[in-house]
């Protein structure tokens, strides 16, 4: 390890057109240089660096990054490598600070994991698809299960062959140690093979890396399980993970929902029938990680279930789960003895999806017809029925939710409101006093895995975000306003881009969604905070790999847009996108920032209005009290005068 301050030294130092130059013939352009890209094939140059900034971009594959990475991706090197590259290129002496013990065998051990699921799953991928064995065994039974190939390829399925040592003995050929094998959990400690005979899914992380695998029997053989998933290890915690979300990540953004299903062969199904946004809890109930998981990609889960007794039952158990963590819950209710892979191969993929959107009913009311069909005319029945329904409802964050479903209940239930109202308050007065448990669970999941959902349901106001970031970074230092005093002949008070922007942001509370934006966010208001000045350096250089990423990203989009360069080419670009133009270049700076927070408030307060709008809806479907409806009203009274100044100023500004 190299201590925090060389490291520091060792990147102020290095020049990053000098460095790259090595490498790269590069010519000035502008302010940049620019070259032929060494990440791609190309006859003009698209590959710029900006001295100044630290950074590069190639505008043909999108590589970008700032010195390190540069040597990183280039040279291969690792992190730290790249430092003692450059640590010797700027004869910089390196005082290597050395691992505990305990860090170097954790670090090794990962590595050594990662390593050998990478090399079981390319084996067990070669034994599926080249192998005798693998086609006639394997393959055929995919195949006989209606599994087509490009979903075998998605999912990186493989086999494991028969004889009871050949993954074993591959691996020792190549130089794995059984311990590590064992350790892996692809061995047993006699060093037979785990996943014999078995089809082979592996289960990847949020970043692409396998981390374990799950393998399913072939063989009707009872006596053997039906699975057999990796034993937890340092790489694979089954409660951290979920079944199919590396692929599905995407598409739970793109359509905010996500399918929740029980079994790997399920999401298969799924996927086959076109519906990508699936995901499966590995065999275990849902957990406090898995639900945040999902909660960074959307709110909304649909919950698929089996209709015998059994599924519902187990339906009912995971969800209050994902209700308390504010999640919308929908549940699906497939036709009895057919799981989603099952009911799938009985009708078209049209079918599928209409079935889907049709049978799709609120998770709550579904909950208490099951409840209320089960105590019929038993009086004991249905007091318990009622309890269990106040306990779910006051797990509801909302209010109105609240309302809305104790309506619905004392209906169902044919039981005062009131009753139903009172208890529900009981409950959550009692989960106040409990607070402290709240409290750990609330660190747990904001700490490790955050709870704020990432993406909302607008995309526009996480452009508005990306926006407001990039005029952060790229004008946040010039100064937006300032106080001259003629006698003293001294500035009094001056005020930066950044403190304009920020100042107004935090006057209305309006908080970033999207994560890595709000980091980015908050590490800039802790700049301005200690220094009035944002380091751009050490944004570009940051220990979070995604706030880097993302800071060098937003910083390489003006030199894209305004290719004939300078700030006041980008600015009035800019203008013209938004079909604004502006006569003088002073004005720029001023009406950029005020048409960038106008815009931005003006969709937070669309979406706080559609959300609202929901909620009426909601409560006038199920006839609740009117002092609910009343209080939206009144809230939609409020921001729609808003909206109506801001759009006056906006067009004010749009002539
Ligand atoms: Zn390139």
């Amino acid at each position: 390890m190299i201590d925090k301050v060389t490291q520091q030294r060792i990147i102020d130092i290095a020049q990053i057109v000098e460095v790259i130059s090595e490498f790269v013939p590069l010519k000035k352009r502008g302010s940049n240089y620019v070259g032929l890209c060494p990440f791609h094939k190309e006859k003009t140059p698209s590959f710029h660096v900006s001295e100044s900034k630290g950074i590069y971009k190639c505008f043909g594959c999108g590589k970008s990054g700032n010195v390190v990475n540069f040597l990183m991706d280039y040279e291969k090197l690792s992190y730290i490598d790249a430092l003692r590259w450059l640590a010797t290129k700027y004869r910089i002496e390196i005082k290597e600070i050395p691992l505990t013990e305990e860090e170097i065998q954790r670090k090794n051990e990962r590595e050594s994991l990662l390593i050998a699921n990478k090399f079981a799953h390319d084996f067990f991928i070669q034994q599926l698809n080249h192998t005798d064995e693998g086609k006639s065994v394997g393959l055929n039974y995919l195949e006989q299960r209606g599994i087509r190939k490009d979903i075998i390829q998605t999912f990186g399925l493989g086999y494991c062959p028969s004889n009871h040592t050949a993954f074993f003995d591959a691996a020792t050929k190549k130089g794995f140690k059984a311990e590590v094998l064992q350790k892996a959990g692809l061995v047993n400690k006699g060093n037979y093979d785990n996943f014999t005979s078995r089809i082979v899914f592996p289960i990847y992380n949020l970043s692409g890396n396998v981390v374990g695998f799950s393998g399913r029997r072939i063989s009707n053989d009872e006596s053997i399980a039906k699975y057999y998933n990796t034993p937890e290890t340092e790489l694979f915690q089954k409660g951290h993970l979920l079944y199919g979300l590396f692929q599905a990540k995407r598409a739970i953004t793109e359509n905010d929902q996500c399918y929740l299903v029980e079994g790997n062969l399920d999401v298969l199904a799924m996927h086959q029938m076109n519906v990508i946004n699936t995901v499966a809890s590995l065999g275990t109930s849902l957990t406090l990680d898995q639900i945040a998981l999902i909660k960074r990609f959307t709110k909304n889960v649909v919950v698929l279930y089996d209709s015998d007794k059994a599924g519902i039952n187990a339906a009912m158990r995971g969800i209050d789960l994902l209700l308390q963590e504010g999640m919308n819950v929908k549940i699906v209710l497939l036709p009895e003895k057919h799981d989603p892979d099952s009911f799938s191969k009985t009708i078209t993929q049209q079918e599928f999806i209409q079935y889907l959107k049709k049978n799709e009913q609120d998770f709550i009311v579904f909950k208490l017809r099951v409840f209320l069909s089960d105590a019929k005319n038993d009086p004991v029945k249905r007091a318990q029925a009622y309890k269990n329904i106040a306990q779910t409802i006051s797990l509801l964050p909302d209010k109105v939710f609240r309302a809305v479903y104790v309506k619905e209940a004392s209906k169902l239930l044919n039981i005062e409101e009131q009753t139903i109202h009172d208890e529900v308050n009981t409950l959550l007065v009692k989960r106040l006093a409990q607070k402290p448990i709240q409290q750990k669970i609330e660190i747990r999941t904001t700490s490790s895995t955050p709870t704020l959902p990432a993406y909302i349901d607008d995309f526009y106001v996480e452009e508005m975000e990306k926006e407001i970031l990039r005029i952060l970074l790229s004008y946040g230092n010039n100064i937006f306003y300032q106080e001259y005093d003629e006698t003293t002949e001294t500035v009094v008070k001056s005020i930066s881009v950044a403190e304009a922007i920020i100042n107004d942001l935090l006057n209305d509370d309006l908080e970033f969604k999207n994560l890595v934006y709000k980091q980015v966010f908050q590490i800039i208001q802790q700049q301005l905070a200690e220094y009035h000045y944002i380091d751009e350096k050490s944004l570009i250089y940051h220990e979070n790999q995604q706030v880097s990423e993302i800071v060098i990203d937003l910083l390489s989009i003006p030199y894209y847009q305004g290719k004939r360069q300078g700030k006041s080419d980008e600015l009035s670009n800019y203008f013209k996108r938004i079909g604004i133009y502006v006569k003088n270049e002073n004005d720029l700076l001023h009406e950029i920032v005020r048409q960038l927070l106008l815009r931005y408030k003006h969709k937070v307060l669309e979406i706080a209005i559609r959300e609202s709008q929901k909620k009426i809806q909601m409560a006038q479907d199920s006839s609740i009290e009117d002092s609910y409806i009343d209080e939206e009203l009144k809230r939609i009274h409020d921001l729609t005068q808003i909206i109506q100044s801001i759009a006056g100023h906006l067009n004010l500004v749009v002539r």
